[in-house]
Formats: C-alpha cells, structure tokens, sequence
C-alpha cells in the first residue's frame, strides 16, 4: 500500500529540519509532511560531528545537537515532529523516484506518493576505492558525513589509544579532523596534493598562519604528495600509508576528507541539471513544478554575483530550505515570496581557532591584522577586490560585532582605491561601512 503525503522531504539532513520547521511556521495539518531519511534519527547539526562530536572530554551527543540550536533557534527533538503530525520515516533509503507517477519507491519496497516533493540529499563523500587506491577497503580507513560513520571513528579513536593516524585531504574535514584527533593524544600526520591548505577559500598568508599554529600543536603536514595506496595488518586493519613520494607513514586510523559530491543520480534525466546540481529558481523550484530542490544538491541562481552557483556549506542549507517552503506556501496562496538573495557564508573551528568568511574569493588579495602562528592573540584577515570593490572577507578570531562587520563588508561591496592603505586600516575599514 503505497503511502500518500502533500509534501515529502527526501533527506532527513540540516535542509530537511530547517524547511520542517518553516512548514509548522507557515502552518500545516498533522498527516501532510512526511522526512524520508536515510539516517536513524531525526535532523540534526551536521557540522557538530567534525567538531563537539569527537571531542575526548564531554563529546556532544544527540539530542543536543538537532536542529536548529546551530542557527540559535528551537532545538527540534524527535516528539517535536510527532506532536506537529510530521511522519519521520528514518532508517529509509530511497532507491527510486518517478516525476511522472509523483512517487518514490524505498530499498524495502514501500512506496510514497507526494504532491510535492523537495529534494535534501545533501552529498556523499568522494572514496579513495572510487578511484581504486590499492588496499583503500581496509579497516579503519574513514569518511564523515553522517552521524554513524561519526560514532564508528570514535570508537576507533577509544580503540586506538594513543595511536597514529593519517588525515588524507586537507581541505576543512582536514583541518578539522587533524585538530580534533590531536586533541584525542593521537599523532597525526596530515597529507595533502596542494601547495598549502584549504586551497579553494585560503589564499597562501591565510594558510601559513594555520600550517603554521597546527605544526606547534605537533600536527605534521606533508604537501605535495598524494596517498597511493595502504597496506593491513593480518586483521584486514589499516597499517601503512604510502604515498606517491615514496614515503610510507604507520597509521591505526586514516581519515579522508577529499571532496564531496551532490547526491542526484536519483533524479538523473528528470530534472535540469547545472554545474553538477540540480538547477532550481529563486524560490528552489526545480524544472519540474512539484519538484524542489534545496542544500548542498541545489544549483541556484546567486543574485548577488548574477551566476548560478552551487554552495555546500551549512548556512545556504538552512536558508535555501526556508526560502523553498515559503515559496511553496505563497503559490498555494497565489502569493509570490522575494527572490533569494544569499550572502555566501563559511566557517570552521578548530583547536581556540574560530574563522568566518563572507562573499566571494575572487580577485586581488590583500591581508590585514598579524598572520604569525607565534603571535599570543590571534587576530587577522583577509579582503579580495575585484573590479576595485570588495567582494570577500575572511577574519580569524573576531568577535560578533567583527564578524558582522565583515559580513557587511561583502555585501555592500564598497569601493577601494589603494590596496596598501587597505591593509594598512584592515579591519576599521570594515567597522567604517
Ligand atoms: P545533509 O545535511 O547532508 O542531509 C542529507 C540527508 O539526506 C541525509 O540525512 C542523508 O542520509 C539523506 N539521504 C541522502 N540520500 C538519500 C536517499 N536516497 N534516501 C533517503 N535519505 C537520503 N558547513 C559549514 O558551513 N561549516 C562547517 O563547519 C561544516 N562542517 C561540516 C562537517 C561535516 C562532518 C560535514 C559532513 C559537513 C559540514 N558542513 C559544514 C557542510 C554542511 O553540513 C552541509 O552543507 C549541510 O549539511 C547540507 O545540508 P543538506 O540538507 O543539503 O544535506
């Protein structure tokens, strides 16, 4: 018997709480919404499980961390979405879904039916077997994304005391998972192709200071060179790394963090794809009517930059959600909702560390405060000009009314003549806007 919603979430992910709790916003009846999730439990915080999650003293756990406590908002617990007539149909993978029939079909045969339906599958990680990395299927080889591969690198980490382990990436699950496992007395090895970290967002200054404050920590980075592949104790468990430089590193745990990719193939030739997404409207309507698309999955049209952009951070995933279930209700009512005018917005924390980065990094660089790792209290920043304005900002360290600053900064765009006189004022050239 196939199960009939108005409005199905496929994803039980950041995007699937935050459009959940727009929908009780904007006033719904119990039985209309059903979250179908391949996950065991109700949404939550994603980027608590590279941080809190894995911390060796007072780790953070569910219910802590549901959302929305990441955005300082109600913290939605299971009852919530029973109390609000919402079905959580978790532990559920969705193996097909058909635009024409409005239904989705699950791996154990059940079938849900929708009016409409708003696609939150987030993304998977890219896996180094994807590639065929030799011995890459060894134990305590891991990925994170969801909350069970979480616990599964905890208990590795317990099991493992004290031992030795290799991040391979260095991009923000890198630096992050380097940090926390650090924090965890394991030694760590960090290895990554590119000239200096984070190479998609930092600039070579903004690196240095964090190559630098995490080789203090006792952190080693190894750049320049890839892993090729693994070898395994007589247990099948991860023993060596190898790496195409020829250098072999011991590991009792390998955490890789190199990239992630939209989880779409489900709707492969059924909906407009863009830049490796799922191409919405402003309102994250896909080219199908009934058809929505929010998060890390969604190719949007970026009003401020006149593009359309994929974003895999946590803030659009909250915000495209909101804006889809807005846009939803308005044309139920023959209303119209603004069009989506997102600010790009990232941040990570590791160790005290605590960055933020607002708009777009592109153009000229220029880097302000005190970048030295040594330097006792850390303060520093970046701004990108493009076409002699401000488009990006970046600060490490600032406090809120900094942050807003910056945030500010990148949104007004304002213009900029001299570059050095820019560095020079740094951040009150951001407070003065
Ligand atoms: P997700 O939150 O990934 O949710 C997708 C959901 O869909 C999951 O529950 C998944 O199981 C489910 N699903 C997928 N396919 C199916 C299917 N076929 N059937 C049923 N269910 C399915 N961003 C930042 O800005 N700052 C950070 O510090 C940060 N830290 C992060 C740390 C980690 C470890 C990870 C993995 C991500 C982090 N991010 C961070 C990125 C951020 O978490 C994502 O951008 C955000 O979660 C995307 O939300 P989403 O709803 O699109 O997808």
């Amino acid at each position: 018997m196939a199960k009939t919603f108005k409005y199905i979430i496929l994803g039980g992910g950041v995007s699937a709480g935050y459009a959940a709790r727009e929908f009780s916003k904007q006033g719904l009846k119990p039985g209309e919404l059903a979250i179908i999730s391949k996950e065991a439990v109700a949404p939550y915080e994603r980027p608590a499980l590279s941080k809190a999650y894995l911390f060796p003293e007072s780790p953070a756990r569910l219910p802590g961390f549901h959302v929305c406590v990441g955005s300082g908002g109600e913290r939605l617990l299971p009852e919530w979405y029973t109390e609000k007539g919402i079905e959580l149909i978790l532990s559920t993978e969705i193996v097909k879904a058909d635009i024409t029939t409005k239904s989705l079909t699950s791996a154990g045969g059940e079938t849900f039916n929708y009016q409409t339906l708003i696609i939150a599958t987030g993304s998977t990680v890219i896996r180094l077997t994807d590639f065929g990395v030799q011995g890459a299927d060894a134990k305590n080889i891991f990925y994170l994304r969801e909350i069970e591969d979480a616990d599964k690198l905890y208990e590795a980490i317990k099991a493992k005391k004290n031992g030795k382990a290799v991040i391979v990436g260095g991009g923000y699950i890198g630096l992050e998972l380097s940090a926390v496992l650090k924090l965890n007395n394991v030694d760590v090895n960090m290895v990554y192709p590119e000239p200096w970290c984070m190479p998609r967002l930092f600039t070579s200054d903004i690196a240095h200071f964090y190559e630098g404050y995490y080789a203090n920590k006792g952190v080693k980075i190894i750049k320049g060179t890839v892993a090729t592949g693994f070898t395994a104790n007589s247990d099948g468990e991860v023993k060596e790394v190898k790496l195409k430089d020829g250098r072999v590193l011991e590991a009792d745990i390998v955490v890789v963090g190199v990239g992630g990719r939209p989880l779409t193939t489900l709707f492969k030739g059924q909906v407009a794809e863009e830049k490796g997404g799922i191409k919405t409207d402003s309102f994250f309507k896909t080219s199908i009517p009934s058809v929505y698309a929010v998060g890390d999955v969604a190719t949007f049209p970026l009003k401020l930059y006149g593009e359309l952009r994929r974003v895999e951070h946590v803030d659009h995933s909250r915000k495209s959600a909101e804006q889809a279930v807005k846009a939803i209700k308005a044309t139920e009512d023959g209303k119209t909702v603004e069009e989506y005018d997102y600010l790009p917005y990232f941040y990570s924390r590791a160790f005290d560390l605590s960055w933020q980065f607002y708009g777009d990094n592109v153009g000229e660089s220029v880097l302000f405060g005190d970048n030295n790792p040594e330097s006792p209290k850390v303060k520093f920043g970046s701004y990108w000009i493009k076409d002699g304005k401000v488009v990006g900002a970046f600060l490490e360290g600032g406090t809120p009314e900094e942050n807003n600053a910056i945030a500010k900064i990148a949104r007004v765009q304002p213009p900029v003549e001299n570059l050095d006189q820019l560095a020079k004022e740094g951040l009150s050239f951001a407070n003065k806007i």
